[in-house]
C-alpha cells in the first residue's frame, strides 16, 4: 500500500543499522547466546559502533552474561535506549521487559511475535556498524519473525555443536535461511573438543567436525571451532564476556578467528 500511494516507509529504529548478524542455531543450549555475546563484545572491542539485542524469548540470557540482570531501558521520543555497555556495546533484552529474573514468558505466539516486532523496530539504536540479533532457537514461528523483521539486511550466524543430532538441526536452519532468502555468514561449530586448562590440548570427546562437514556439502562458509573450555562457562556465570579476560587461550584464540571471518 505504502507504494501505491507513494509514501515513505515508517521510520524504525533500525534505519541507521549498517548491518545485522541473527544468531541462529538448530536447538537450544549449543552456546548460541555465548556466541553472540562474545561476537559483539569482540565486534565493538575492535571499533565497530555495535548493538547487541537478545530477542530469545524462551531463555533470555543476555543479561546474566553481561551482568545486566534487572536493568530498565530509558524511553526517549525516538523509541526504548539500549543500555549502553563497555566499549559503547549498545544492548537491549527481551529480558529487561520481564517483571522479574524468574519470570518465564508464558505469552502465547502472537504475542511473542509483537514483542519480538517492537524490540525489532522500537530500539533507538542510532548510528551502527552492526547490530548482532541473539534469536530464539530452532525453525518455528519466532526465528521466523526474527529473520522477516531484519528483512534485507539480515545475515545468519549459524552455532552448532559437533553431535550428529545437533548437526541435523543445523541442516534444516541453512535451509530455512534459503528459503527465506537470508544470505548465511557461516556456520560455527561450538563445543568443539575439550580445552584442558592443565595441559593445553584439546580432547575430542565427541565426533568432530561435523560442522565442517556439513558446510561443505551444504556450500556455506565454515567459520571455525569454538573448544569447551571452563572459563567460558565461568565467565558466563559471573557476568564476565569470556573474550575480555580470556587471554590467549584456546577458545579465546577461536573466538578471535570467528569474529575476523565474519
Ligand atoms: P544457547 O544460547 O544455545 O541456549 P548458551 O550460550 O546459553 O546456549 O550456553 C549454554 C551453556 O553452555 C552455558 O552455561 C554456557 O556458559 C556454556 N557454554 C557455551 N559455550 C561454551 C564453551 N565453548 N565452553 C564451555 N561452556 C560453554
Amino acid at each position: 500500500l505504502n507504494d501505491a500511494i507513494g509514501a515513505k516507509p515508517r521510520p524504525t529504529g533500525l534505519d541507521q543499522v549498517a548491518a545485522v548478524i541473527v544468531v541462529l542455531s538448530g536447538k537450544g543450549g549449543v552456546g548460541k547466546s555465548t556466541v553472540s555475546a562474545n561476537l559483539a563484545a569482540g565486534l565493538a572491542m575492535g571499533g565497530l559502533r555495535t548493538g547487541l539485542l537478545d530477542v530469545d524469548v524462551h531463555g533470555p540470557s543476555i543479561p546474566r552474561l553481561l551482568k545486566l540482570t534487572g536493568f530498565r531501558p530509558e524511553m526517549s521520543p525516538q523509541g526504548m535506549l539500549p543500555v549502553d555497555w563497555h566499549w559503547n556495546l549498545g544492548v537491549m533484552s527481551i529480558g529487561f521487559l520481564l517483571p522479574g529474573k524468574d519470570d518465564a514468558v508464558i505469552w502465547r505466539g502472537p504475542a511473542k511475535a509483537g514483542v519480538i516486532a517492537q524490540l525489532a523496530e522500537q530500539v533507538a539504536w542510532g548510528a551502527r556498524d552492526v547490530l548482532v540479533v541473539d534469536c530464539p532457537p530452532g525453525t518455528g514461528d519466532e526465528p521466523l519473525s526474527v529473520l522477516q523483521l531484519f528483512g534485507p539486511k539480515a545475515m545468519a550466524l549459524i552455532v552448532t555443536s559437533p553431535q550428529d543430532v545437533a548437526v541435523d538441526d543445523v541442516r534444516r536452519s541453512v535451509t530455512f535461511c534459503r528459503q527465506m532468502d537470508v544470505p548465511i555468514l557461516g556456520i560455527v561449530e561450538n563445543l568443539s573438543g575439550f580445552a584442558c586448562p592443565d595441559c593445553g590440548a584439546v580432547h575430542h570427546i565427541f565426533s568432530t567436525d561435523g560442522g565442517a562437514r556439513l558446510a561443505e556439502e551444504m556450500d556455506v562458509p565454515f567459520l571455525g571451532r569454538i573448544p569447551i573450555d571452563p572459563e567460558v562457562a565461568r565467565s558466563g556465570d559471573d557476568g564476565d564476556v569470556y573474550l575480555a579476560v580470556a587471554g590467549q587461550s584456546p577458545a579465546a584464540t577461536a573466538f578471535k578467528a570467528v569474529i575476523a571471518a565474519a
